[in-house]
């Protein structure tokens, strides 16, 4: 069984406590399919302080994230992992979709990925990238939670990982743009005058295949 590693460089190590200690990702770690560490990156900063970023050349508002700490972290992530592959989110990035959390998965390599803060990184640490990518056209405080979204979307596929090993591909989003599951219904049959379809109680499987396909799109 082969684990799959990824490492996440940030300044905010405690947003990760929650989302990588709770429910499937928990699971995961727990069935040893995938093993997460999360490395502080102000411990790779310069000087007394520590500093991780610094005005950008040419003026603007805010400061941007140094090369050389953002190089260091990646290259001290690389050495617990050396095929390991970086992902760096950005606005610049291609919009990641299903297909590339299917793919990742699939790849069954390690991942890296920074988390960019502030205004955003000196563009030169896109020599040790592998991919950029963008998680939708908004802009958010920082890098975490687009990392969350890939590591997310990327653990759940691992094999072994959801009870059903079915239940991945018959999900929404298998053809990235188009495709969205079914409404689903539990109980109670009746809230509130508001009725599960009646065909989903029939017991009829073809009728019920037949619904969902027809309340899919
Ligand atoms: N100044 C940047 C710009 O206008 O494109 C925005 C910087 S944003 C405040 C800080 C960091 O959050 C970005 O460098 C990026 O790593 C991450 N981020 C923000 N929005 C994102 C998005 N939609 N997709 C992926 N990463 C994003």
């Amino acid at each position: 069984m082969n684990t799959m590693k990824i490492q996440i460089i940030t300044l905010f190590p405690e947003m990760f406590e929650g989302v990588l200690n709770s429910s499937m990702l928990w699971k995961a770690q727990d069935r040893g399919l995938v093993e997460f560490s999360v490395i502080d990156l102000r411990q790779f900063g310069l000087g007394p302080r520590n500093q991780v970023d610094d005005p950008p050349y040419g003026g603007g508002d805010g400061m941007v994230l140094m090369v050389e700490p953002l190089s260091k972290a990646i290259a001290h992530a690389k050495a617990q992992d050396e095929t390991a592959k970086v992902y760096l989110p950005t606005p610049r990035g291609k919009t990641f979709k299903q297909s590339d959390a299917k793919r990742v998965a699939a790849s069954e390599e390690g991942l890296i990925i920074v988390c960019p803060r502030y205004e955003g990184y000196d563009e030169r640490i896109i020599d040790w990238v592998d991919e950029q990518y963008s998680i939708g056209n908004y802009v958010l405080t920082g890098g975490e939670i687009p990392a969350m979204v890939l590591l997310d979307s990327v653990t759940r596929l691992i094999p072994g990982v959801l009870g059903g090993e079915e239940s991945a591909e018959k999900e929404s989003f298998q053809q990235d743009d188009v495709s969205i599951e079914h409404p689903q219904y539990t109980r109670p049959e009746d809230f509130n005058g508001k009725k599960v379809p009646s065909v989903l109680l029939s017991g009829n499987h073809a009728r019920i295949e037949q619904w969902k396909d027809e309340n899919s799109r």
